[in-house]
């Protein structure tokens, strides 16, 4: 939050100068060092690198970097995109999805209920996929269709189609969480505005 509210300010300034420059915009890296998050963020500036190869690795690595003050034995380590990720499970059968306990945990469409998630079934998708080819095609082949697992509200589900499959979106079930315009190793996800108002309303939680 106090990244955006920074980046909020440096634009503000920029808008206000009309100047947008790649100078005028370094004054979000200096706010940046300036404020507290540096040094907490600093920290654990590879923390997620170090669970790229499993557990183990991760726990001796973040370990080091924690009673070191955050240097670790590699820095930086080099960062990779999480859909990266994504290819180390394709071919591999589907997990089981979590059914959870029924009292404290709940399969993903009893959670999507308990937010008290309301769309106008007739609203035009919010949801809004540039390419459904490549869904169809190069993802099925490349990535197995990552959306299906990603998303905690089951909206995306490949469905057979003649001999092959297509993307079906169940746009009603969106928690807003935009984790699928993040996550989509194409990135022709785009979430938009849905109309009305909709959405999650966690008041019954
Ligand atoms: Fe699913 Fe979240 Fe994307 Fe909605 S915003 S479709 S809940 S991943």
């Amino acid at each position: 939050m106090k990244s955006g509210m920074l980046a909020a300010e440096t634009i503000f300034e920029a808008l206000k100068k009309e100047n947008y420059s790649a100078q005028t915009l370094q004054l979000y890296k200096k706010k940046i060092d300036k404020s507290y998050i540096k040094g907490e963020l600093w920290k654990v500036r590879n923390f997620h690198q170090s669970f790229r190869n499993g557990l183990f690795d991760g726990f001796i690595y973040s370990g080091i970097q924690q009673i070191s003050g955050g240097h670790g034995l590699v820095d930086p380590m080099r960062a990779h995109p999480g859909h990266e990720a994504y290819k180390q499970i394709l071919g591999r059968p589907a997990p089981e999805r979590f059914k959870g306990d029924g009292k404290l945990t709940f399969d993903r469409l009893t959670d999507v209920y308990h937010s008290g998630t309301r769309h106008d079934e007739d609203q035009p998708c919010h949801l809004k996929v540039q390419d459904l080819n490549i869904c169809a095609t190069r993802c099925v082949e490349e990535y197995g269709n990552p959306c299906q697992y990603f998303c905690p509200a089951a909206v995306y589900e490949m469905v057979k189609e003649g001999p092959g499959l297509k993307l079906k979106i169940n746009a009603a079930n969106c928690v807003h969480c935009k984790t699928c315009d993040i996550a989509d190793p194409y990135q022709i996800i785009d979430w938009v505005v849905p109309e009305g108002g909709g959405g999650p309303n966690y008041e019954g939680m």
